[in-house]
């Protein structure tokens, strides 16, 4: 288990600040997690987990999990499912689990308010017509021809907009505030529109709903939030999130604080693209374990703690940046490195029979589970006269520094004998089909042998017992293109038949194994045929992360 740290961050400041002014009297630190459920979470809302919840954890006080579900198209109920399983799995536990939706009524009040207030007006322009009037950096917008109506003119058209009299995009409620502002957001936002459509919550009784920037600040504070932590695109609505809650006098309102966003590199982060990647059938599911998806990387075999682990590296900053994705798979490998057992397994086997090992026996011999933990035991693996190896482990002509099996060479196999290599078969076509090697009996591991070293020790399994599994090995889903974008690798997804030693057939799905010299695996939900199952790589054993 990865060490949980306690850290500190700019947002802390702000708390420890707050805390000390009272800023909130005695109300507890109140953060939430708000997805929008449209899809399954990510490793980037990952990272947005762990801030909101670790910081309520470090002050004492809560975190909702809320969903932000004001957008009835997209939305469903299998991605809140999705949703609250991945948060827990991650190993969070939320205070209280609201629903945007939940909140309807409260926020057309609030809208009936700014209204009597001459702060919001029903506008007829169309979407098209609001976005041209809108203007520019540099230019100030123009103000709608509907800007002036009455408050009680208003307050019907906004009534008979809820009670369905208009047609989609027909109407629209706009906040007033000033078309003149250099903060475009500011220019007259449309804060609710007309959508006949059903709610996955709700169903058919709204056809108003409010947009993103009227609602959350809404969310917030109704949930008296204190600090409302979001990604940095945000900073430009800041102000008018404080319009809303200021127009209506609420009291100690939450504030809005922003952090960077995570990138990753060979990772394409957006809720909409990766739904698109499943819909085409390009990737198997939302759980492919190529995703960078939290059911993705669960299915891969990423730990909970390995994510926690990988939030707390990266940090929380102001500042927009990519972090190498060789970090998040340095981090799984340290988690796995002192928790899982070993086990012999051979990706593209090559027969070696050898020749002076007498026929009807299969010995046992005894190989540690886990190198570095002796506490984790060892196991019986049968050995024989007929094994296999990796075909990488032999060449014929050995390149300079190759200390594997090649003619005339000898080799310690991996809890065994040393064997030399004398004699190599081929097929018809050419194919090297066998190895034929002979063993020396004095050199049996542990026996104290100290009569000669040799340089290579190569991993083997016993050719009648072996056990064949199907091995999935992945490279990124997403490679650097020809102008730095990312786009699809071709070869994200390799199929190995594999032979595995007798001791991977029992295991259960789930179960996490370092493959001896290969990698980190797990062993998939799927069984390719009556217990055969099937592996997923992890990710290997060299770290490329450099500090
Ligand atoms: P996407 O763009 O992938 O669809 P989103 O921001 O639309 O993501 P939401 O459901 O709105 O998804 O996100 C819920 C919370 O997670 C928000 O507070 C959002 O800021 C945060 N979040 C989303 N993506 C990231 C990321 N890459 N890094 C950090 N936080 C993120
Ligand atoms: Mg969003």
């Amino acid at each position: 288990m990865a060490e949980e740290r306690e850290s500190s961050n700019f947002i802390h400041n702000i708390i420890d600040c707050d805390l000390e002014n009272k800023t909130y009297g005695d109300r507890p630190v109140y953060t939430r997690f708000p997805p929008e459920p449209n899809g399954y979470l990510h490793i980037g809302h990952a990272k947005s987990i762990c801030l909101n919840f670790s910081t309520a954890k470090k002050y004492g006080g809560k975190c909702n999990l809320r969903f932000d579900d004001t957008n009835p198209v997209k939305e469903d109920t299998e991605y809140v499912e999705s949703i609250k399983g991945d948060v827990k799995w991650l190993g969070f536990q939320w205070d209280e689990l609201y629903f945007a939706s939940d909140y309807f009524d409260k926020m057309v009040d609030c809208a009936i308010a700014l209204i009597k207030k001459g702060s919001a007006y029903v506008c007829d322009l169309s979407a098209e017509e609001i976005r041209m009037s809108r203007g520019t950096l540099t230019e100030p917008g123009r103000e709608s021809p509907y800007r002036n109506r009455s408050v009680e003119e208003n307050l019907r058209l906004f009534q008979e907009m809820k009670e369905g009299k208009y047609k989609d995009g027909e109407k629209v409620l706009r906040a007033k505030i000033d078309m003149a502002s250099p903060n475009i957001n500011m220019r007259d936002p449309v804060i609710y529109r007309i959508a006949h459509a059903s709610h996955h919550n709700t169903g058919d009784k709204w056809c108003i709903y409010p947009m993103y920037d009227y609602a959350h600040p809404l969310e917030d504070a109704i949930e008296q939030i204190t600090h409302s932590l979001c990604t940095l695109e945000f900073e430009d609505h800041r102000p008018l999130y404080d319009w809303v809650l200021r127009e209506l006098d609420w009291e100690m309102p939450p504030q809005q604080i922003e952090f960077a966003r995570l990138n990753l590199t060979n990772t394409v982060m957006s809720k909409r693209y990766l739904k698109a990647l499943v819909d085409s059938g390009d990737v198997e599911g939302w759980d492919d374990p190529r995703m960078p998806t939290i059911a993705g990387l669960r299915r891969r075999g990423y730990t909970p703690s390995a994510i926690r682990d990988f939030c707390d590296r990266i940090g929380v900053s102001k500042a927009n940046s990519t972090v190498d994705i060789s970090l998040l798979e340095h981090c799984i490998r340290e988690d796995l490195k002192t928790g899982v057992e070993s086990r012999m397994v051979v990706m593209d086997p090559l027969k070696v029979v050898i020749t002076n090992y007498p026929e009807d026996i299969t010995e046992e011999v005894d190989i540690e589970n886990n190198k570095e933990i002796e506490e984790m035991g060892s196991r019986k693996v049968p050995f024989s006269r007929e094994l296999y190896v990796e075909r990488d482990d032999f060449m014929e002509v050995p390149e300079k520094k190759y200390f594997r099996l090649f003619p005339g060479n000898e080799v310690r196999f991996k809890g065994a004998y040393f064997l030399t290599c004398n004699e190599v078969i081929k097929d018809g076509s050419g194919r090297i089909s066998e190895l034929h090697c002979t063993y020396d009996p004095e050199t049996k591991s542990g026996s104290g042998f100290e009569g000669r070293k040799v340089k290579g020790t190569i991993h083997w399994v016993e050719a009648k017992t072996a056990v064949p599994i199907k091995v999935r090995v992945y490279d990124y889903l997403m490679i650097e293109g020809e102008k730095g974008e990312n786009v699809m690798n071709p070869d994200s997804l390799r199929i190995m038949d594999a032979m595995a030693e007798p001791a991977l057939a029992d295991a259960s799905a789930g179960e996490r194994f370092q493959f001896f010299r290969l990698g980190y695996y797990i062993a998939d939900q799927i069984l390719y045929s009556e217990n055969h199952r099937v592996f997923n790589q992890i990710v290997d054993l060299k770290s490329s992360w450099k500090k």
